[in-house]
């Protein structure tokens, strides 16, 4: 079987990963703030993940400073709807590769470049899912993240 690596490890021309999500959001009719669109850009400029804080630091650099819990609100509207993920291990967010067919995410985190990659794949742990319903815990995810070194950096690209 050929190795197929995620897009974000990959050159790409990644205009096209923000006309997606900004198509994406259209279609949703969706509405995006000032903010929203201010923090969805950010998140779109590569494939890494941010935090919050960066988040905030980065938007006070580009000449507009939120309160922090407007900020918060338009994290959490891109992620209620499907254009960001909350990446658990890293307390951080990153812009959904593909907002257009999202179903079921998974990540590899590289821990040298930050570098996330979103992957498809199912939820990790029926089992898991399966013991929670047997409790009768009404359970809506398990988190689906893989941390490591991606090829590019173990070649020492
Ligand atoms: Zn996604
Ligand atoms: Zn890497």
């Amino acid at each position: 079987m050929e190795k197929s690596e995620p897009l974000a490890f990959l050159e790409h021309d990644h205009s096209q990963c923000r006309q997606t999500a900004l198509k994406c959001a259209n279609n949703q009719g969706l509405r995006l703030t000032k903010w929203r669109q201010l923090v969805l850009d950010l998140l779109l400029e590569d494939h890494r993940s941010m935090g919050a804080y960066e988040i905030l630091n980065r938007l006070e650099c580009n000449g507009v400073k939120p309160q922090p819990p407007t900020a918060y609100r338009a994290l959490d509207f891109l992620v209620e709807h499907g254009l960001a993920h909350r990446i658990e291990k890293l307390n951080a967010y990153v812009a959904c590769a593909r907002p257009d067919a999202c179903q079921s995410a998974g990540f590899i985190i590289c821990k040298e470049c930050n570098i996330v990659a979103e992957v498809e794949c199912s939820p990790s742990s029926p089992e898991l899912l399966r013991v929670a319903a047997n409790v009768g815990f009404d359970a809506e995810s398990t988190v689906m993240e893989v941390e490591g070194i991606c090829s590019n950096c173990q070649n020492g690209n």
